[in-house]
């Protein structure tokens, strides 16, 4: 490691990232797989995207930078013959009719960034590795679910030269723009519970069974449907819940329902809360198939648990969103990113931009330039402090990571 871990490295004002440049290498990225309203259709292993991929590699070479594609089709960049330990990128795949930001503006700064570091000779350029990771979004026939690059390399060898990840974006969401941040440090990823609710009651003939003498189990669904999001917020107010899927058997309108099955999802940074959401969930349930004479049932359909980011990345991340001077706040991020799986092995944070309207997965998806500048500033200082201090002053190596649970 020819890296000085006892000299802080304090960006001067002659290095700066090319606003210019980082725009103009967004809008070429953007002409793969581009459509007439602005959006992108580049969904991975498309043709679109292997051939980003290519042109990726050839703006990293442009930059007399090495670059590479390992077996899971993930492209690295870095600087030629140095041991990079500091990973920074995000995904270039799109999902189908998708913005021209999400993943993309994470991928080109990291470029922007390195690049710049290479061209002063600064010495975080060699401490830096910059990474577009394949098929983030899981959107193609083909595709496992999403994430698969980064899994793919956390699976391997190479995730044990790593000692942090970075990872900026946009927030894909209206929270910053409401509360007037333009920068925001992400803390973690929430954690995402579906249950399924079974209300077993009896089915009968609509019109001539008394309405006292009923065992309604789509009554007792709709109930437990209406009552579960203020049940949900009354644990934690900041989880969000939503019941996106109800059935009632046999489903004829002159049948009163048998049986009734819906799902509720819901969304949470804290574990305890998560566990407190299912415990309310379960009682009212049960509590409303005893009141009209059915029997309820919850069983959990999947459990995804919080990503923890690293505090002291964190708080580095923090310095630097104020050294690139945009008010910045912290929050934790409720779509899923590549820095979720990687904060599972190493010392991971986020840096968030504002998405106008909160709007994302579209081709409306939009953050105004000067903010995608200074997004890209709060990378470049982030990166130049975590490399000044060392693979050891990044957070050790995975002290605050924790494996992930399986999904159930
Ligand atoms: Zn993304």
């Amino acid at each position: 490691m020819d890296i000085d871990t006892d000299t802080a490295i304090n960006l001067d004002t002659a290095v700066d990232i090319d606003a210019g440049r980082l725009l103009r290498d967004l809008d070429e990225l953007a002409r793969f797989g581009g459509r007439p309203d602005g959006g992108v259709d580049r969904v991975a292993g498309s043709p679109a995207d292997l051939a980003s991929r290519a042109w990726l590699a050839d703006r990293l070479a442009e930059a007399g930078l090495a670059a590479r594609t390992d077996a899971a089709g993930n492209v690295f960049g870095q600087v030629p013959g140095a041991r990079p330990w500091l990973l920074a990128g995000s995904h270039t795949d799109t999902v189908p009719a998708g913005g021209r930001l999400d993943g993309a503006y994470g991928v080109i700064a990291a470029l922007e960034v390195l690049r710049t570091l290479h061209e002063h000779g600064h010495p975080a350029a060699g401490a830096l590795e910059v990474v577009s990771f394949w098929d983030e979004e899981g959107a193609g026939p083909a595709s496992a679910g999403g994430l698969a690059g980064s899994t793919a390399m956390c699976a391997g060898d190479h995730v044990r030269d790593l000692r942090a990840y970075l990872e900026l974006h946009i927030e894909q969401g209206p929270r910053m723009e409401r509360d007037g941040l333009e920068l925001a440090v992400v803390e973690g990823i929430v954690g995402i519970e579906r249950h399924q609710v079974v209300m077993r009651g009896a089915a009968n003939h609509a019109g001539t069974t008394p309405m006292d003498e009923r065992a309604d189990a789509g009554r007792a669904a709709a109930v437990v449907a209406a009552a579960v999001p203020d049940r949900v917020l009354g644990v934690d107010p900041a989880m969000v819940v939503n019941v996106g899927h109800i059935e009632f058997l046999p489903g004829a309108p002159n049948v009163v329902p048998g049986e009734a099955r819906l799902v509720v999802e819901w969304r949470g940074a804290r574990d305890d809360s998560l566990l407190r959401a299912e415990k309310e969930l379960s009682a009212l349930a049960h509590d409303t198939a005893e009141a009209l004479g059915c029997q309820g049932e919850i069983r959990a359909v999947s459990r995804k648990p919080p990503a923890v980011f690293d505090p002291g990345l964190c708080d580095l991340v923090a310095r630097a969103c104020r050294a690139a001077g945009g008010p910045a706040g912290r929050m934790h991020s409720f779509a899923g990113h590549d820095a979720g799986v990687l904060s599972a092995h190493v010392p991971t944070a986020m840096i968030f931009v504002p998405s106008a309207g909160g709007v994302s997965h579209s081709p409306l998806e939009h953050t105004p330039e000067p903010m995608l500048a200074r997004g890209c500033r709060a990378l470049l200082a982030a990166v130049a402090e975590a490399a000044g201090r060392g693979p050891a002053g990044t957070g050790g190596t995975g002290g605050t990571a924790r494996p992930p649970r399986g999904e159930e």
